[in-house]
């Protein structure tokens, strides 16, 4: 989305003659990253994917980036995602779409769907992802790369644009496991700025991964196999599961009964929170403004022409919630329910050292195919929602491919437990070679990428709209434009 070219040039530069005097040098120094666009970047554009913050220039860094920054990463630039993180393929964002580098008519999942497609095209080695919902997780198995969703507090979020403040993480994306938990070294720890950082000691995360997996317990969670997963994603995973058995790890069964809650639960809580953070764009304070007379008129048009209409939907959804009379119903019981997801996951982990799932109920689907029906795409998180609202650490690790697409494996820890996590995800992914596939554009350059997509537009036409779609009725090179207005 934006590429930092002369401050990237500016700064390898440095670490390359740091390099030439010799001495000791920090652990990313010279290393390119790429963050998530809602993650705040001085003097560099941060969008959130919103037509409302184009043009917008944070005054400062993220404490993920400056801790990135301080550890010698070169901050290449700023990656796509759904508009204000809202979304599971990339489609959402006010600026286009990203595809899935392993098909182009596909998308990468989301919401961070750049960060992931970039890595996994091998354009940058290491990016940062945002998990509300399962945002790093399933745009990861989308693209066959790993992210990681640290656990609720281990991270700093100040300097990251809040979409649900009691579910938001920060977590890095990588090719390989090891990518990953360097990565996670660096921007873990308690951060003054940011009260909901926790002062637990950070674990040696690359230092601990070679420990292997066995004598690791391990639960299969029986829910997440049923009825809306797709047959060969859960032989797959089921496979991996077996893998790790190989490798000595303990396998049992586990029960979560409340999973299937996990989804109208997120959708409540998530959109009321959505809807209170996002009342700060009004036309004053930040980015785009539509002017007119009277201040209200101006406030509404801002709103209406700034925002696209998943984040309308939402903040509908959440105003509603949250309006006296419902408030007890749906919020306060939505809280509720939050509450037992979270002891059956603890249970759960009282007996086993990991939760094992997939990350998601299919393959990526095509570009189109779900924007018409917004249940259909809520329905691509249905792993990775109860783990946010749990506030547990989740990695999702390549485990396979169905005809070329690939699969993701999901490991979930206790809190604050990264270290086992990410320690089982090595043993699996260094005893398999799923992680050294690489899609078919690597080793293309950009204009030939460009070009292959542009063919394979005109070969296939999108999928007729579905009649009776409840919104956006146009197909979605159409409604791109629609969003685009200028
Ligand atoms: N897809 C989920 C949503 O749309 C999760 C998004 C996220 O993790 N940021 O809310």
């Amino acid at each position: 989305m934006h590429v930092d070219r002369e401050g990237a040039l500016r700064a390898a530069r440095e670490w390359d003659a740091r390099y030439a005097g010799g001495g000791a040098l920090p652990p990313l120094a010279g290393l390119p990253v790429a963050v998530k666009d809602i993650i705040c970047t001085a003097g560099m554009p941060t969008t959130c994917g919103s037509r409302i913050l184009a043009g917008w220039v944070p005054p400062y860094d993220a404490t993920v980036v400056s801790r990135l920054k301080d550890a010698g990463a070169v901050i290449v630039g700023k990656t796509n995602l759904d508009e204000f993180a809202m979304g599971s393929s990339t489609e959402n964002s006010g600026f286009g779409p990203t595809r899935n580098p392993w098909d182009p008519e596909r998308v990468p999942g989301g919401s961070s769907g750049g960060s992931a497609a970039a890595v996994a095209a091998g354009m940058i080695p290491l990016a940062l992802g945002t998990d509300t919902g399962g945002s790093i997780r399933q745009p990861a198995g989308f693209t066959s790369i790993v992210g990681m969703k640290p656990t609720y507090g281990r991270v700093s979020r100040y300097g990251l644009v809040a979409f649900a403040s009691s579910l938001d993480q920060v977590g890095p994306m990588a090719r390989t496991v090891a990518d990953a938990a360097l990565l996670l070294h660096v921007i873990a720890g308690r951060d003054p700025k940011d009260s909901t950082s926790v002062d637990i000691p950070v674990d040696d995360y690359p230092g601990t991964l070679p420990r292997g997996a066995r004598g690791l317990r391990i639960g299969i969670a029986r829910e997440a196999f049923g009825q809306g997963l797709q047959g060969d994603v859960g032989e797959a995973v089921q496979a991996a599961a077996a893998h790790l058995g190989g490798l000595g790890a303990v396998l049992t069964e586990v029960s979560l009964p409340s999973i299937p809650y996990a989804l109208p639960t997120y959708y409540l809580l998530a959109t009321s929170e959505a809807s209170a953070n996002l009342a700060r764009y009004d036309g004053v304070q930040y980015g785009l403004r539509v002017p007119t007379d009277d201040l209200f008129t101006m406030y509404t048009r801002t709103r209406r022409q700034g925002f696209g209409s998943e984040v309308k939907r939402r903040i509908m959804l959440g105003t509603y919630a949250l309006s006296a009379g419902y408030y007890e119903g749906f919020f306060l019981k939505a809280q509720r329910v939050r509450t037992l997801i979270r002891r059956e996951f603890l249970q759960a982990l009282d007996a086993v050292d990991l939760v094992l799932m997939p990350v998601s109920p299919t393959v990526p689907f095509r570009l189109g195919e779900k924007v018409d029906d917004p249940l259909q795409m809520y329905l691509a998180d249905i792993y990775t929602i109860p783990v946010n609202l749990a506030g547990l650490p989740g990695i999702s690790v390549p485990c396979g491919f169905s005809n070329g697409l690939p699969i993701g494996l999901q490991l979930i820890g206790k809190p604050f437990d990264e270290a086992t996590v990410l320690r089982a995800a090595y043993a699996y992914e260094q005893d398999t070679d799923w992680h050294t596939r690489r899609p078919p554009v690597v080793g293309q350059t950009h204009s030939q990428a460009v070009a292959e997509v542009h063919k394979r537009d005109r070969a296939t036409p999108r999928p007729a709209p579905k009649r009776g779609a409840q919104t956006r009725r146009r197909s979605s090179r159409k409604s791109k434009k629609a969003r685009t207005r200028k």
